[in-house]
Protein backbone atom coordinates (compact mmCIF):
# COMPACT_ATOMS: atom_id res chain seq x y z
CA UNK A 1 0.00 0.00 0.00
CA UNK A 2 0.84 3.60 -0.89
CA UNK A 3 0.18 5.70 1.81
CA UNK A 4 -0.35 9.54 1.62
CA UNK A 5 0.69 11.55 4.88
CA UNK A 6 -0.76 15.16 4.23
CA UNK A 7 -0.24 18.17 6.54
CA UNK A 8 0.81 21.58 6.81
CA UNK A 9 3.16 23.91 8.98
CA UNK A 10 0.01 26.99 9.22
CA UNK A 11 -1.96 24.25 10.68
CA UNK A 12 0.52 25.24 13.68
CA UNK A 13 -0.26 28.53 13.65
CA UNK A 14 -4.12 28.26 14.81
CA UNK A 15 -4.62 27.90 19.13
CA UNK A 16 -6.83 29.16 21.39
CA UNK A 17 -4.95 30.03 24.51
CA UNK A 18 -2.38 27.68 26.33
CA UNK A 19 -5.08 26.07 28.42
CA UNK A 20 -7.29 24.69 25.35
CA UNK A 21 -6.73 20.85 24.97
CA UNK A 22 -6.82 21.32 20.70
CA UNK A 23 -3.41 22.87 20.45
CA UNK A 24 -0.53 22.64 18.18
CA UNK A 25 0.57 20.11 20.66
CA UNK A 26 -1.32 17.21 19.48
CA UNK A 27 0.49 17.53 15.39
CA UNK A 28 3.76 17.34 17.41
CA UNK A 29 3.36 14.35 19.62
CA UNK A 30 1.52 12.78 16.84
CA UNK A 31 4.67 13.75 14.05
CA UNK A 32 7.43 12.90 16.92
CA UNK A 33 5.17 9.31 17.64
CA UNK A 34 5.22 8.19 14.17
CA UNK A 35 9.38 9.52 13.28
CA UNK A 36 10.17 7.63 16.42
CA UNK A 37 8.23 4.41 15.20
CA UNK A 38 9.69 4.92 11.71
CA UNK A 39 6.48 4.76 10.33
CA UNK A 40 6.03 8.13 9.34
CA UNK A 41 9.49 7.49 7.03
CA UNK A 42 7.16 4.78 5.07
CA UNK A 43 4.62 7.32 3.91
CA UNK A 44 4.33 9.28 0.73
CA UNK A 45 4.76 13.04 3.11
CA UNK A 46 3.54 16.11 1.24
CA UNK A 47 2.64 19.58 1.94
CA UNK A 48 -1.30 20.30 1.72
CA UNK A 49 -2.45 24.02 -0.43
CA UNK A 50 -5.08 26.05 1.36
CA UNK A 51 -8.61 25.39 0.43
CA UNK A 52 -10.16 28.15 -2.51
CA UNK A 53 -13.13 29.80 -1.15
CA UNK A 54 -14.76 28.02 -4.89
CA UNK A 55 -14.20 24.85 -3.04
CA UNK A 56 -15.45 25.92 0.71
CA UNK A 57 -18.54 27.09 -1.25
CA UNK A 58 -19.17 23.71 -2.21
CA UNK A 59 -20.22 22.88 1.46
CA UNK A 60 -20.31 26.59 3.11
CA UNK A 61 -22.36 29.51 1.87
CA UNK A 62 -20.33 31.98 1.18
CA UNK A 63 -22.26 34.26 3.56
CA UNK A 64 -20.73 32.15 6.39
CA UNK A 65 -17.31 32.51 5.13
CA UNK A 66 -17.78 36.06 5.04
CA UNK A 67 -19.12 36.51 8.25
CA UNK A 68 -16.13 34.17 9.70
CA UNK A 69 -13.23 36.09 7.42
CA UNK A 70 -15.06 39.38 9.61
CA UNK A 71 -14.95 37.66 13.18
CA UNK A 72 -11.07 37.06 12.46
CA UNK A 73 -8.71 39.29 14.81
CA UNK A 74 -6.18 41.46 13.96
CA UNK A 75 -4.53 40.90 17.30
CA UNK A 76 -5.39 38.52 20.25
CA UNK A 77 -8.28 35.97 20.63
CA UNK A 78 -11.75 36.40 20.06
CA UNK A 79 -14.54 33.86 21.43
CA UNK A 80 -17.42 32.27 18.96
CA UNK A 81 -18.61 30.26 21.63
CA UNK A 82 -16.92 28.96 24.76
CA UNK A 83 -14.79 26.40 23.12
CA UNK A 84 -14.27 27.63 19.49
CA UNK A 85 -11.70 30.49 19.76
CA UNK A 86 -10.10 32.26 17.00
CA UNK A 87 -6.54 34.08 16.44
CA UNK A 88 -5.30 35.86 13.70
CA UNK A 89 -3.79 32.65 12.12
CA UNK A 90 -6.83 30.92 12.62
CA UNK A 91 -8.72 30.96 8.92
CA UNK A 92 -4.99 30.09 7.36
CA UNK A 93 -4.98 26.98 9.58
CA UNK A 94 -8.21 25.85 8.66
CA UNK A 95 -8.09 26.94 5.16
CA UNK A 96 -4.68 24.35 4.86
CA UNK A 97 -6.39 21.67 6.86
CA UNK A 98 -9.46 21.67 4.77
CA UNK A 99 -7.07 21.64 1.45
CA UNK A 100 -5.43 18.88 2.92
CA UNK A 101 -8.56 16.56 2.63
CA UNK A 102 -8.95 17.76 -1.28
CA UNK A 103 -5.00 16.85 -1.62
CA UNK A 104 -5.93 13.25 -0.52
CA UNK A 105 -8.81 13.06 -2.67
CA UNK A 106 -6.74 14.19 -5.48
CA UNK A 107 -3.58 11.73 -4.83
CA UNK A 108 -6.29 8.14 -4.41
CA UNK A 109 -8.13 9.58 -7.76
CA UNK A 110 -4.84 10.06 -9.65
CA UNK A 111 -3.78 6.76 -8.13
CA UNK A 112 -0.98 8.50 -6.75
CA UNK A 113 -1.73 6.57 -3.45
CA UNK A 114 -3.82 3.92 -1.97
CA UNK A 115 -4.88 5.75 0.57
CA UNK A 116 -3.72 8.96 2.49
CA UNK A 117 -4.17 10.45 6.29
CA UNK A 118 -4.12 14.38 6.82
CA UNK A 119 -2.64 15.52 10.14
CA UNK A 120 -4.50 18.62 10.12
CA UNK A 121 -6.15 21.05 12.36
CA UNK A 122 -8.30 22.62 13.58
CA UNK A 123 -10.80 19.54 13.40
CA UNK A 124 -13.67 19.82 11.12
CA UNK A 125 -16.56 17.28 11.98
CA UNK A 126 -18.83 19.80 14.41
CA UNK A 127 -18.30 22.79 12.02
CA UNK A 128 -21.88 22.56 10.31
CA UNK A 129 -23.14 24.43 7.20
CA UNK A 130 -23.38 28.02 9.26
CA UNK A 131 -22.14 27.54 12.41
CA UNK A 132 -18.47 26.66 13.26
CA UNK A 133 -18.62 24.93 16.52
CA UNK A 134 -16.83 22.65 18.55
CA UNK A 135 -13.21 23.77 18.15
CA UNK A 136 -14.28 23.15 14.28
CA UNK A 137 -14.54 26.03 11.48
CA UNK A 138 -14.47 24.41 8.16
CA UNK A 139 -15.83 21.19 7.79
CA UNK A 140 -12.55 19.20 6.83
CA UNK A 141 -14.41 16.16 5.60
CA UNK A 142 -17.17 17.16 3.66
CA UNK A 143 -15.43 19.53 1.37
CA UNK A 144 -12.74 16.89 0.86
CA UNK A 145 -16.24 15.13 -0.19
CA UNK A 146 -17.39 17.65 -1.77
CA UNK A 147 -14.34 17.68 -4.01
CA UNK A 148 -14.39 14.37 -4.70
CA UNK A 149 -17.98 14.40 -6.31
CA UNK A 150 -17.48 17.81 -8.07
CA UNK A 151 -13.64 17.11 -9.84
CA UNK A 152 -13.92 13.05 -10.14
CA UNK A 153 -17.69 12.48 -10.33
CA UNK A 154 -17.50 10.21 -7.03
CA UNK A 155 -21.37 8.82 -7.72
CA UNK A 156 -20.89 7.45 -3.42
CA UNK A 157 -19.01 8.75 -0.93
CA UNK A 158 -18.85 6.75 2.55
CA UNK A 159 -17.90 9.04 5.52
CA UNK A 160 -17.13 6.52 8.73
CA UNK A 161 -16.50 8.60 11.81
CA UNK A 162 -15.21 7.03 15.20
CA UNK A 163 -14.60 9.92 16.85
CA UNK A 164 -15.64 10.40 20.50
CA UNK A 165 -18.47 12.96 19.30
CA UNK A 166 -20.96 12.76 16.92
CA UNK A 167 -20.13 14.67 13.92
CA UNK A 168 -22.83 17.11 13.69
CA UNK A 169 -21.19 18.95 11.40
CA UNK A 170 -21.15 16.67 8.68
CA UNK A 171 -24.56 15.33 9.02
CA UNK A 172 -26.09 18.99 8.82
CA UNK A 173 -24.06 19.10 5.37
CA UNK A 174 -24.95 15.91 4.27
CA UNK A 175 -28.61 14.92 5.66
CA UNK A 176 -31.21 13.51 3.49
CA UNK A 177 -28.69 13.34 0.81
CA UNK A 178 -28.79 9.73 -0.72
CA UNK A 179 -24.86 9.76 -2.27
CA UNK A 180 -23.45 10.54 1.02
CA UNK A 181 -23.40 7.46 3.64
CA UNK A 182 -22.27 8.90 7.27
CA UNK A 183 -21.87 6.22 10.05
CA UNK A 184 -20.82 7.58 13.55
CA UNK A 185 -20.15 6.04 16.42
CA UNK A 186 -20.04 8.42 19.52
CA UNK A 187 -20.62 8.30 23.22
CA UNK A 188 -24.21 9.29 24.02
CA UNK A 189 -25.65 10.87 25.79
CA UNK A 190 -22.77 13.81 24.82
CA UNK A 191 -21.59 16.66 23.23
CA UNK A 192 -22.72 18.24 20.18
CA UNK A 193 -26.17 17.27 21.91
CA UNK A 194 -27.78 18.15 18.66
CA UNK A 195 -28.26 15.67 15.33
CA UNK A 196 -28.02 12.73 17.98
CA UNK A 197 -30.74 11.33 17.52
CA UNK A 198 -31.53 12.03 13.64
CA UNK A 199 -33.74 9.75 11.50
CA UNK A 200 -32.33 10.83 8.51
CA UNK A 201 -31.57 7.93 6.32
CA UNK A 202 -28.33 8.43 4.79
CA UNK A 203 -26.85 8.50 8.66
CA UNK A 204 -25.89 5.46 10.84
CA UNK A 205 -25.69 6.49 14.10
CA UNK A 206 -23.94 4.32 16.69
CA UNK A 207 -24.52 5.58 20.31
CA UNK A 208 -22.52 3.98 22.63
CA UNK A 209 -22.48 4.22 26.44
CA UNK A 210 -19.93 5.54 28.83
CA UNK A 211 -17.41 3.10 29.40
CA UNK A 212 -17.91 1.04 26.45
CA UNK A 213 -15.04 -0.52 25.67
CA UNK A 214 -13.20 -2.01 22.56
CA UNK A 215 -14.92 -5.30 22.38
CA UNK A 216 -18.17 -3.64 22.59
CA UNK A 217 -17.63 -0.74 20.10
CA UNK A 218 -16.75 -3.79 17.57
CA UNK A 219 -19.47 -5.04 17.44
CA UNK A 220 -21.54 -2.28 17.03
CA UNK A 221 -19.74 -1.44 14.27
CA UNK A 222 -19.61 -4.67 12.93
CA UNK A 223 -23.50 -4.94 13.39
CA UNK A 224 -24.29 -1.34 12.17
CA UNK A 225 -22.19 -0.64 9.68
CA UNK A 226 -21.19 -2.96 7.77
CA UNK A 227 -24.47 -4.08 6.51
CA UNK A 228 -25.19 -0.01 5.65
CA UNK A 229 -21.87 -0.02 3.73
CA UNK A 230 -22.35 -3.18 1.81
CA UNK A 231 -25.49 -2.17 0.46
CA UNK A 232 -24.39 1.43 -0.31
CA UNK A 233 -21.10 0.40 -2.18
CA UNK A 234 -19.27 3.50 -1.97
CA UNK A 235 -16.38 4.30 -4.25
CA UNK A 236 -14.78 6.67 -1.89
CA UNK A 237 -14.29 5.85 1.64
CA UNK A 238 -13.10 8.64 3.75
CA UNK A 239 -12.51 8.63 7.86
CA UNK A 240 -13.02 11.42 10.08
CA UNK A 241 -10.32 9.80 12.50
CA UNK A 242 -10.78 11.14 15.82
CA UNK A 243 -8.90 9.27 18.58
CA UNK A 244 -10.49 10.83 21.67
CA UNK A 245 -12.68 7.78 22.83
CA UNK A 246 -9.45 6.09 24.18
CA UNK A 247 -9.34 4.95 27.48
CA UNK A 248 -6.60 7.28 28.53
CA UNK A 249 -8.48 10.41 26.84
CA UNK A 250 -10.52 12.79 29.51
CA UNK A 251 -12.23 14.43 27.54
CA UNK A 252 -14.73 11.75 27.61
CA UNK A 253 -15.43 8.12 28.81
CA UNK A 254 -15.50 5.76 26.22
CA UNK A 255 -12.45 3.23 26.95
CA UNK A 256 -10.87 2.31 23.51
CA UNK A 257 -7.11 0.55 23.16
CA UNK A 258 -4.74 1.32 20.33
CA UNK A 259 -5.35 -1.76 18.43
CA UNK A 260 -8.93 -0.80 18.20
CA UNK A 261 -7.93 1.61 16.24
CA UNK A 262 -5.88 -0.37 13.51
CA UNK A 263 -9.04 -2.52 13.87
CA UNK A 264 -11.53 -0.03 12.29
CA UNK A 265 -9.21 1.25 9.97
CA UNK A 266 -8.72 -2.23 8.49
CA UNK A 267 -12.58 -2.69 8.43
CA UNK A 268 -12.70 0.68 6.79
CA UNK A 269 -9.91 -0.54 4.11
CA UNK A 270 -11.94 -3.45 3.20
CA UNK A 271 -14.78 -1.68 2.41
CA UNK A 272 -12.63 0.79 0.13
CA UNK A 273 -10.71 -2.53 -1.22
CA UNK A 274 -14.05 -4.66 -2.41
CA UNK A 275 -15.97 -0.91 -3.41
CA UNK A 276 -13.67 1.71 -4.24
CA UNK A 277 -10.23 -0.02 -5.36
CA UNK A 278 -8.90 0.90 -2.11
CA UNK A 279 -9.39 4.48 -2.26
CA UNK A 280 -9.56 5.96 1.22
CA UNK A 281 -8.81 9.82 2.86
CA UNK A 282 -8.26 9.92 6.55
CA UNK A 283 -8.59 13.30 8.22
CA UNK A 284 -7.59 13.73 11.89
CA UNK A 285 -10.47 14.68 14.10
CA UNK A 286 -9.90 14.63 18.10
CA UNK A 287 -7.86 12.97 20.41
CA UNK A 288 -6.43 15.28 22.86
CA UNK A 289 -4.36 12.88 25.54
CA UNK A 290 -1.03 13.44 23.72
CA UNK A 291 0.69 9.96 24.15
CA UNK A 292 -2.42 7.97 23.60
CA UNK A 293 -3.57 9.95 20.37
CA UNK A 294 0.54 9.35 19.01
CA UNK A 295 -0.12 5.50 19.82
CA UNK A 296 -3.50 5.74 17.94
CA UNK A 297 -2.73 7.30 14.79
CA UNK A 298 0.66 5.07 14.93
CA UNK A 299 -1.92 2.23 15.05
CA UNK A 300 -4.24 4.20 12.06
CA UNK A 301 -1.35 4.63 9.89
CA UNK A 302 0.69 0.92 10.25
CA UNK A 303 -3.20 -0.34 8.97
CA UNK A 304 -3.37 2.45 6.06
CA UNK A 305 0.51 0.62 5.19
CA UNK A 306 -0.92 -2.97 5.46
CA UNK A 307 1.10 -3.52 8.69
CA UNK A 308 -0.30 -5.67 11.60
CA UNK A 309 -0.40 -3.95 15.04
CA UNK A 310 2.14 -4.98 16.89
CA UNK A 311 4.22 -3.19 19.99
ZN1 LIG B 1 -14.07 14.55 19.55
Amino acid sequence: MITGYITHPDCQLHHMGPEHPESPLRLEAIRARLSLAGVLQQTMQSESRAATSEELARVHPRQHLDALDKCLPEHGIVTLDSDTLMNPDTLCAASVAAGAVIRGVDQVYRGQADNVFCAVRPPGHHAEATDAMGFCFYNNVAVGAAHARHKYGARRVAILDFDVHQCNGTIDIFKGDPDILICTSFQYPFYPWRYLRSEWQNVVNTPLAEGTDGAAFRRAIEDDWLPALHAFKPDLVMLSAGFDAHREDVMADLCLEDEDYHWVTRLAMEIAALYADNRLVSVLEGGYHLESLGRSVEAHVKALLGQPFAH
